[in-house]
């Protein structure tokens, strides 16, 4: 960090300048009900409160019971300190380790509770580290809840519900925002990604979720910034990719990622394999597979994190292999070393846990033998406990042109056929080709893709 900047820091951390006075919107003013406010939270708020402590909901709650959405969660902050907090709930926890959170269990649901923090700034009381980059290592200082406003990423996350009247504060604009439907950093754009890289990722996930439109000034750094998380512990880039690709709008957030040239540093070699054309056209694989994702999802259907991904890098492992096996490795060979290659490389700029690995892997290594059809294999396939998801797999490939439809048509009608019919498919012209035959045809279906 220039000097210069670090002698602004010190002499005025970011959200402890001198106070600002809140816009605060009374319970008139604004559309949250009590109604729609998850009752377990309802009952942590007024806990805190009769115990004396300040007690709001923050965040994406806030931000999404004033777009009249449901929220996914309700987190909760408060001026308690956390073995405070503790204190007045029996079924309360304290987890965390960069910062201690209380976490207070009503059957299935959690109730987080915070503690409000201040800015990540050098010479106050807590722990603080900065890297040569801006990014912020640890920020583990309690602060008041101006301070905790000012920490927060963009405007529309930084508004507090008070239980205490029911009003809504918003220290930074974000009331105005949510209604014009912009995203806003606060403070310095790029200061912010610098101290928090991931909040580029961020800004692309709540752009496509909530509909809003990045703030130019918050737009014009990404390209130059996008470097920034390939010094992201790459345990971190899983977790928010997956909220990225499973947020329901994962073809609008691949196409924003790569717009911005973020995408690239989180899947590199698949960003390399899409510029590869084939048959003279992108390959279209992936966006028909993030499409069905988004469609599941819409029907309240879960998506595999493992297929997210089978599908997000199966372009590398498909061009891998194919180069593979042009220099003379045997189909099988190919595809297995393509694997461990990608997947290796991968796992350098975003983790990939190994229950996720696995059944990846599985996916991928199923792919040549739905091309094989002789015999009972077909009926041993079925039986394969990934079988499924290699089969819905096998149907985004033959959609994007990499299979002949002739062979998804073949699994499907199987499938559906009755035991009689099975035999009946089993026994095709392909049962009684010459061995030698069988081989190279299974071979050149393979590459034919
Ligand atoms: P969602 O509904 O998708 O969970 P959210 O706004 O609740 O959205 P979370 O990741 O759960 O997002 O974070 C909760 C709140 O914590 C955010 O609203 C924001 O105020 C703050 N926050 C989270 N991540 C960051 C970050 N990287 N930098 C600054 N503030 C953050
Ligand atoms: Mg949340």
């Amino acid at each position: 960090m220039p000097i210069l900047k670090l002698v602004q820091k010190i002499l005025k951390p970011a959200g402890s300048s001198a106070s600002v006075q809140p816009r605060v919107y009374p319970r008139s003013e604004h559309p949250i009900s009590r109604r729609a406010i998850s009752p377990n939270a309802l009952k942590v708020l007024y806990r805190l409160k009769q115990a004396g402590f300040r007690a709001c909901l923050v965040g994406g709650c806030v931000r999404d019971l004033l777009l009249g959405r449901e929220p996914k969660d309700f987190d909760v902050v408060t001026d308690a300190r956390p073995e405070q907090v503790k204190a007045l709930f029996r079924n309360c926890r304290l987890v965390g380790r960069r910062f201690r959170l209380a976490h207070v269990q009503f059957g299935g649901e959690i109730i987080e509770v915070a503690t409000f923090r201040a800015a990540a700034a050098p010479g106050r009381e807590g722990d603080w580290a900065q890297e040569e980059s801006g990014r912020v290592l640890r920020d583990n200082v309690f602060g008041t809840i101006e301070e905790d406003a000012f920490r927060r990423d963009f405007t529309a996350n930084a508004l507090y519900y008070d239980i205490a009247d029911f009003s809504v504060i918003d220290y930074v604009g974000g009331m105005e925002d949510l209604r014009r439907g912009v995203l806003r950093l606060i403070g310095d754009p790029e200061s912010r990604y610098r101290e928090d890289p991931v909040r580029m990722l961020r800004a692309v996930r709540f752009m496509t979720k909530l509909g809003f439109v990045l703030d130019p000034t918050c737009e014009e750094p990404l390209r130059r910034l996008a470097p920034l998380l390939a010094g992201i512990p790459p345990a971190r880039l899983y977790d928010e990719a997956l909220k990225l690709f499973l947020s329901g709008f994962a073809v609008q957030t691949f196409e924003w990622l790569r717009h911005y040239g973020l995408f690239e540093f989180l899947f590199p070699a698949t960003e390399e394999a899409l510029k590869v054309e084939h048959q003279g056209f992108p390959s279209t694989f992936l966006l028909r597979a993030l499409e069905a994702a988004d469609r599941r999802l819409s029907e309240g259907k879960p998506v595999a994190p493992y297929f997210l991904y089978a599908a997000l890098l199966w372009a590398p492992v498909r061009l891998e292999a194919e180069r593979r096996q042009a220099a003379g490795a045997a189909p099988g060979v190919a595809l297995q070393e393509a694997v461990s290659a990608v997947l290796t490389e991968q796992v350098q700029r975003v983790a990939i846990p190994r229950r996720i690995a696995l059944p990846m892997r599985e996916v991928w290594m199923l792919q040549p033998r739905f091309e094989r059809r002789q015999g009972g294999r077909p009926l041993r396939l079925v039986e394969h406990p990934r079988f499924r998801a290699g089969y819905d797999f096998l149907l985004l490939r033959s959609a994007a042109g990499e299979v002949e439809p002739e062979l998804a048509g073949w699994w499907t009608r199987f499938l559906e056929a009755g035991e009689e019919e099975r035999r009946q498919m089993l026994q095709g012209p392909r049962q009684r080709r010459p061995r030698s035959r069988r081989k190279a045809r299974a071979k050149r279906a393979f590459v034919s893709s």
